[in-house]
């Protein structure tokens, strides 16, 4: 019964979607806040005579970056970005970006080598999502871009080309490329391994989580769990203005299948019990928004009780019933006979669950007063009247 936000995310697939695509929405504010960063930088370099292209170029560069980036704000933001594969459009947002710092490179005609740090830093975002094969894509592709430009260069710009030079940036440049892809790939192994082993601990934490709400023979929830459900119920009664009841049970006679039939056969009527109970109460729960379900719990030795949410004093009878009706009916091993007596009590607005409690209890013990093998309310029980006839009394078939 968790309530903190990571134990609603681990119970709810689509919390934990939405943390992810804030995460992916975030991650995008931080490329975008990297633009503003390179791109005044690149505003710095051309008043300055480090990068020659034409106003309209440079505008028209500007105006392509944040138009590219509305695309992406535009896909990540409506949730059109999950249709993909990749819903974080990590390697088309590398790309585009890449395609921006090569149209700067290309534009500048002085010192080249600068730019190449900015191919870095795209690539280092490239880390939260990327695989290898990706990474490598992506290193050809700005290998050939490079090319690209000094070839441009070489046939239609009338520049002087060191070679050397030329030869030194494209080795420096395919250097940092190759280290980014191999640290990137690194890093998402990491990754990848840490959320795979996130994944088992999540699982693992479900699973004690489970255990800890039941109760080791039967299966049934536990004391603790009912008890918690109880005032989790009691408060939302209280804000709901809606009734819900409880239904305390005692199998009849059960020391005598003890030791009639032995402690383990006992077991295994309990767990019966329990199996057939559970089931019963699956049956007749309501489903509807917001109410939780019809929860049956084991209270100690042969007591059980079920707490059936949204529930007046007929529901709760016609439950226990049914109940009874099912076990009357199921066979037990060396035809034993279980039946049970039970007591049936509806929330009053401001009592505790204690109180609510007490009045259960004390219905079914006028129900085991009253000859067993019955279902007593707090009216019943004052009428002193029966809700239901009396099947068996004994353990045994005989
Ligand atoms: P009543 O109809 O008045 O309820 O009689 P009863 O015999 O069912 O009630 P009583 O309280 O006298 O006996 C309950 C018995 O349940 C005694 C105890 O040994 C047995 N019991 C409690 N827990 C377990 C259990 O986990 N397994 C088994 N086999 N027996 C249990
Ligand atoms: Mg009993
Ligand atoms: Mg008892």
């Amino acid at each position: 019964m968790g309530t903190s936000p990571q134990d609603r995310e681990h119970d709810d697939p689509a919390a934990a979607m939405d943390t992810r695509h804030r995460v992916r929405l975030r991650r995008f504010y931080m490329a975008v806040a990297s633009y503003a960063l390179w791109g005044g930088i690149a505003v710095i370099a051309w008043l300055g005579g480090l990068i020659v292209m034409p106003p309209a170029l440079l505008a028209t560069a500007l105006s392509g970056v944040v138009l590219s980036n509305l695309v992406f704000w535009y896909l990540l933001r409506s949730g059109r970005s999950l249709l993909y594969e990749d819903p974080s459009l990590t390697f088309p947002q590398v790309l585009v970006a890449m395609f921006w710092v090569l149209i700067v490179i290309g534009a500048s005609h002085t010192d080249r080598s600068l730019m190449i740090v900015v191919y870095v830093v795209i690539m280092l975002f490239g880390i939260f999502r990327l695989d290898r094969r990706r990474f490598f894509m992506l290193t050809a592709i700005a290998m050939a871009g490079y090319a690209v430009v000094v070839a441009t260069d070489l046939a239609i710009r009338d520049v002087e080309i060191n070679y050397f030079q030329e030869f030194m940036r494209f080795l420096v440049l395919a250097s940092c490329l190759l280290w980014c892809t191999f640290f990137g790939t690194h890093v998402a192994d990491l990754r990848a391994r840490l959320r795979k082993q996130n994944l088992a601990l999540q699982q693992h934490v479900k699973d004690a989580r489970r255990i800890a709400d039941r109760d080791h023979l039967t299966w049934a929830y536990n004391r603790r769990y009912i008890m918690n459900a109880l005032e989790e119920e009691r408060a939302r009664s209280e804000h709901r203005h809606a009734p819900f009841a409880i239904i305390i049970f005692d199998l009849d006679h059960f020391k005598s299948i003890n030791d009639r039939y032995g402690h383990i056969a006992g077991d295994r009527v309990l767990t019966k019990f329990a199996e057939i109970a559970r089931r019963e109460m699956r049956a007749a729960d309501v489903i509807s928004p917001g109410r939780r379900a019809n929860a049956f719990g084991r209270f100690g030795g042969e007591e059980f009780i079920a707490l059936l949410p949204e529930t007046g004093l007929e529901g709760a009878r016609l439950c226990a019933s049914r109940l009874r009706t099912a076990l009357a009916t199921e066979h037990f091993e060396q035809g034993i006979r279980v039946t049970f007596s039970a007591g049936i009590a509806i929330y009053r607005h401001g009592e505790t669950v204690e109180q609510c409690l007490r009045r259960a209890d004390d219905a079914l013990y006028r129900a085991k007063n009253s000859g067993r093998d019955q279902v007593f309310t707090e009216k019943t029980a004052r009428r002193g009247s029966r809700d239901a006839k009396v099947i068996s009394i004994s353990p045994s078939g005989d």
